[in-house]
C-alpha cells in the first residue's frame, strides 16, 4: 500500500496540526516524537515487497533543489511513528540546506526495522533494497544518504537499486565519512560565537566541554586541542576515554558534562540534550555543538537567551556534513567542500548579527534567513 500526500500550496490548517498521533521516538528511549506541521510536498509509505517492512520517504521541499536527507533505520512502535519522524526530520533538512545557502531541498528516509534483535543478513539486505526501490520511484526528487542505524556499506546495497544516493564510501568513488567536515564547520561556528561573545574569534585558552566523543565529537575535540582550547570531554561509552587520554583532555562523568562551568558547551551526542530541567543548571557562556535537535523544545532558545547563554542554532552549526555529501553530487572537489564548511563561520556571523539587529534569538534569526531564501526562490509555502 502506498499513501501519497501530494504538494499542497495552502498553509496547514494549524501550525500545530499534527499529521499523525504522537508515539515512540527514534532518539532516546521512550521519548515522544512531537507533532509535526504537515506542509510537505510528498509522503510516500510502502510495505517492501521483499522484506514486508514499511519504508518511508518524506519530501518537505524541493524549492531550492532535490530533497537531500539521510535514511534512518530504526525500530518504531508503529509505522505511523516512523512516518512522523520522517516528516519532522525532512522539514529540518529544508531549513538546514537553506540556511547553508545550498541548492538543496529537504527530505528524509525511514526504514521501520522489526522489533527484537538487530537486523542483519538477508533481512537487512531486503529492507535496504526495498528502500532503494522507493527512492528510485521518486525519480531524483529525493536523494538519500547515511543516518542513524545506516552504515556506508548499507548505502552500497541501496545503490544497487537507485543512483540517487550520496555519501558513498571513498572506495566506491564517494566522498566518504562526512564527520571531519562537520567538525570543521563546528569549529568555524565556535569562532563566530567567540567573536560575538568575547570580541575575539580565538579559541586558544577557551574552556570547552565536548559531550559525546563519537565520529564528530572526537574530530572536534582533536581540532580544538590543536587550537589550544582547554578541553574537557565526556561520553556514556567509557571506552571513549582513550580519546581523552590521547588528547590530554580532562574526562568528565556523563551527566556532569552539561552542567560544567565553561565558555563553550558542545553537545555532540543525541538530540534533546538541553531540556527544561537541566537548562537552569547550565554554567556555560555558549552552546555550540554538532548534535541535531539539541533543544528538547525550540521554545528553550528563548530561555537560554534570558539566561544570557548564546545558543548557536544546531542546523547552522552542523551543516558541514550536508555540504560534504552535497559536494559528492558535484564530483566532490575536496577543497571547495572544505571552503564551504569553513563558510559556516560567516554564515553564523550573519545569523548572530541579524539576531542582534532584530532583538530576536539566533534560532529565530536563522529560521528567518532560511525562510527569506526559500521565499525568494518561490517557496512562500515553506515552513511556518
Ligand atoms: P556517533 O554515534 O558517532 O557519536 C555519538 C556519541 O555520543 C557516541 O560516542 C555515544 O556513546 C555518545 N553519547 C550518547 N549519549 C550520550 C550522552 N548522554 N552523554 C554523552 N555521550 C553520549 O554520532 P556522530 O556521527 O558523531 O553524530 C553526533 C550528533 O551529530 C548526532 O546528533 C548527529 O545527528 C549529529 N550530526 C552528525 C553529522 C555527521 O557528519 N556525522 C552531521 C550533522 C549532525
Amino acid at each position: 500500500m502506498s499513501v501519497i500526500a501530494t504538494r499542497d500550496r495552502r498553509p496547514p490548517a494549524s501550525t500545530n496540526g499534527s499529521a499523525l498521533a504522537p508515539g515512540a521516538a527514534s532518539e532516546g528511549a521512550g521519548a515522544a516524537i512531537p507533532p509535526v506541521p504537515f506542509d510537505h510536498e510528498e509522503l510516500v509509505i510502502k510495505r517492501g515487497r521483499r522484506s514486508g517492512r514499511h519504508v518511508i520517504v518524506a519530501v518537505h521541499s524541493t524549492t531550492l533543489g532535490p530533497a537531500l536527507g539521510g535514511v534512518r533505520l530504526w525500530r518504531y512502535a508503529a509505522p505511523t511513528d516512523g512516518a512522523r519522524d520522517a516528516l519532522r526530520l525532512a522539514r529540518g533538512m529544508t531549513f538546514k540546506a537553506a540556511a547553508a545557502g545550498l541548492d538543496l531541498g529537504g527530505g528524509k528516509g525511514v526504514i521501520c526495522a522489526p522489533a527484537g534483535a538487530a537486523t542483519d543478513g538477508t533481512q537487512r539486505r531486503d529492507m535496504l533494497l526495498d528502500f532503494g526501490d522507493l527512492v528510485d520511484s521518486l525519480g531524483g526528487r529525493y536523494i538519500t544518504a547515511e543516518d542513524v542505524g545506516i552504515s556506508p556499506s548499507d548505502l552500497v546495497v541501496i545503490r544497487e537499486r537507485t543512483e540517487h544516493v550520496t555519501g558513498m564510501p571513498a572506495d566506491r568513488g564517494g566522498s566518504g565519512d562526512p564527520s571531519p567536515s562537520t567538525a570543521l564547520g563546528v569549529e568555524a561556528a565556535m569562532r563566530a560565537c567567540a567573536r560575538e561573545r568575547f570580541g575575539s574569534s580565538r579559541l586558544a585558552g577557551r574552556r570547552v566541554v565536548v559531550s559525546g566523543l563519537g565520529h564528530v565529537g572526537s574530530n572536534l575535540a582533536r581540532r580544538l586541542s590543536l587550537a589550544g582550547a582547554e578541553l574537557r570531554v565526556s561520553d556514556i561509552d567509557r571506552e571513549r576515554r582513550s580519546v581523552a587520554d590521547a588528547l590530554g583532555a580532562e574526562w568528565i562523568a556523563p551527566g556532569d558534562d552539561l552542567v560544567a562551568e565553561c565558555d563553550f558547551l558542545a553537545p555532540c551526542a543525541l538530540g534533546g540534550a538541553i531540556d527544561a530541567s537541566n537548562l537552569p543548571l547550565l554554567r556555560c557562556e555558549i552552546v555550540c555543538g554538532c548534535a541535531n535537535n539539541q533543544l528538547a523544545d525550540e521554545a528553550l532558545a528563548g530561555d537560554l537567551a534570558e539566561r544570557g547563554i548564546l545558543y548557536a542554532p544546531d542546523f547552522v552549526v552542523n551543516a558541514g556534513g550536508l555540504i560534504h555529501v552535497h559536494m559528492e553530487i558535484r564530483g566532490y572537489p575536496e577543497e571547495q567542500a572544505r571552503r564551504l564548511a569553513l563558510g559556516t563561520e560567516d554564515n553564523l556571523d550573519r545569523v548572530l548579527a541579524a539576531a542582534r539587529d532584530r532583538s530576536i534569538t539566533p534560532l529565530e534569526a536563522a529560521r528567518e534567513l532560511a525562510r527569506e531564501r526559500l521565499e525568494a526562490a518561490g517557496g512562500a509555502r515553506a515552513a511556518a
